[in-house]
Parts: C-alpha cells; sequence; structure tokens
C-alpha cells in the first residue's frame, strides 16, 4: 500500500477515489444521539466516508478511529435540542469545531453551527452516528501515523499519514 503525499486535491479528485457506491444507500437516512434529544436526516448521498486515526479521534470516541462522511449541507436536517459546541485547534491556524449533545455529550457533527452553514457547504457528520450503518465503508484513511498497531487497513483504501485535505 503506498503512501500518498499530503499536499491539497482537488475536491473532484477527492470524490472520484473514494465514492461511496450509491446503490448501497437509501435515501433518507437517519441518525441521533444516545439519548434521542438530537436527531437528524440525509436527504442527499455522502460523497465521501473516511476514518481519522488521529489522537483527538481516539480520545473524543474512546476507540482506534473515528468514522466521518461528508454530505452537502442542504442534504442534512438535525432536530429535537441544541447541540454544544467545542472547538479545538487543528494546527497550521485551522481550528475544528465538533457539535455535541449537551445531554449525552454524543459527538454529531462537525462544521458551522447547523442551520447556519449555506447550503453547498459541505458537512461532517460522524457516521457511528447513523440508526443504519450497514451500508458504511470508509475508503480512505488519515492520520496513520497516530494508527494503533492492531488496526489493518483494507487494501486499496487510500492513505494518508496526516490531514490530506
Ligand atoms: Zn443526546
Ligand atoms: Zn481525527
Amino acid at each position: 500500500m503506498s503512501k500518498r503525499p499530503t499536499r491539497p486535491r482537488k475536491q473532484a479528485d477527492k470524490e472520484a477515489a473514494a465514492a461511496i457506491p450509491a446503490a448501497d444507500i437509501r435515501l433518507p437516512q437517519t441518525g441521533g444521539c444516545q439519548c434521542g434529544g438530537i436527531r437528524y436526516e440525509i436527504t442527499e448521498l455522502p460523497r465521501f466516508a473516511y476514518a481519522c486515526h488521529c489522537k483527538q479521534c481516539q480520545r473524543a470516541t474512546s476507540s482506534a478511529f473515528s468514522i466521518s462522511m461528508i454530505v452537502v449541507e442542504h442534504g442534512f436536517r438535525l432536530s429535537g435540542i441544541e447541540p454544544v459546541s467545542f472547538e479545538r485547534p487543528a494546527g497550521e491556524g485551522r481550528s475544528v469545531t465538533r457539535w455535541i449533545c449537551p445531554r449525552c455529550g454524543v459527538w454529531i457533527c462537525g462544521g458551522k453551527k447547523p442551520g447556519t452553514a449555506a447550503p453547498d457547504a459541505l458537512r461532517w457528520i460522524q457516521a457511528g452516528t447513523l440508526d443504519d450503518t450497514s451500508w458504511l465503508r470508509p475508503m480512505a484513511h488519515y492520520w496513520t501515523r497516530s494508527k494503533q498497531p492492531w488496526v489493518t487497513l483494507p487494501a486499496g483504501d487510500q492513505v494518508f499519514e496526516t490531514q490530506p485535505f
């Protein structure tokens, strides 16, 4: 498996390289937090799904990696109680905002405050919060330099030592 360079790549490259097979996904998809206070609906096909093996995702999930999917904002609708934000620096002057259920603490999504992003903006959703994850399969792996040594990456997946985009 080859290590890819970490230079920025075009959105189209990213989608072409690792699109989710549309036939496997029924719409709408639904999901939410553990307590049920926050629910969401996805009405557009997710464009991409990846696993992040960074130390902060390991900490946030108490697991080896997080799984995120990217959905265009107009295809994502959050309902229920208002999530609270947690922001942390992500290096190179960037920061990452996480939206979390204030009652049960589940991390639902990233990006701008839900309901305030432009319709064509991209929304990062924590894919483990889906009601049905049977179709979910990350096709890229970020931050593999902090990957747990016992995690074996599937052949053919895209592998990035750090943050590729
Ligand atoms: Zn909750
Ligand atoms: Zn991460």
